[in-house]
């Protein structure tokens, strides 16, 4: 059985919930950081802006879900909460 909330899961950005249908999604941690830090440097991210329940396909796994995006402040990259493999994905800035 997985636990519904993993609140190490995307550093606690986001709550992972499944749907009466079993799809999964995820909504804002209304108690999350607001910094983490970067998967390269280990330096502190302060968080710009959280978007949850977003449609995206995840760059990781290459599934359609609704995910969370995370942007950060003096950082052109963007973080994507992926709810089907649970990672946070890191994408390239534009
Ligand atoms: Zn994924």
């Amino acid at each position: 059985m997985i636990p519904l909330h993993d609140s190490t899961l995307y550093h606690g950005l986001f709550r992972w919930h499944a749907d009466m249908d079993g799809r999964p999604r995820l909504s804002r941690h209304e108690a999350g950081p607001e910094i983490i830090p970067c998967p390269t440097t280990g330096r502190p991210l302060r968080i710009a802006t959280i978007e949850a329940n977003t449609a995206a396909i995840c760059p990781a796994c290459a599934n359609h879900g609704q995910g969370g995006f995370v942007s950060f402040e003096g950082d052109l990259r963007m973080a994507y909460a992926c709810p089907q493999c649970r990672e946070l994905v890191w994408l390239a800035g534009a």
